[in-house]
């Protein structure tokens, strides 16, 4: 949830429905953010991308990481 129930406009936001300008409010509702075009109507629940859990899985697994590239040191030079 990343806006509070009272709607707020979007400075530049044009509504994909109807290319109106400056006409897009966000608010939230039942934990879902929204935004609406009070233009047209257009309604759309956002997504927002989730934290990305590929760094966690790096910082668990540092041994793997770190054969690998002793493996790699340990090919003869050409
Ligand atoms: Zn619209």
């Amino acid at each position: 949830m990343a806006f509070t129930k009272k709607r707020r406009f979007i400075a530049g936001a044009v509504c994909p429905k109807c290319s109106a300008m400056d006409k897009i409010v966000v608010y939230s509702e039942q934990d879902q953010d929204w935004r609406e075009c009070v233009a047209c109507g257009y309604q759309e629940k956002m997504h927002f991308k989730p934290k990305p859990k590929e760094l966690e899985t790096r910082v668990n697994t540092p041994d793997e990481v770190k054969k690998e590239q002793l493996q790699v040191l340990q090919f003869p030079p050409k």
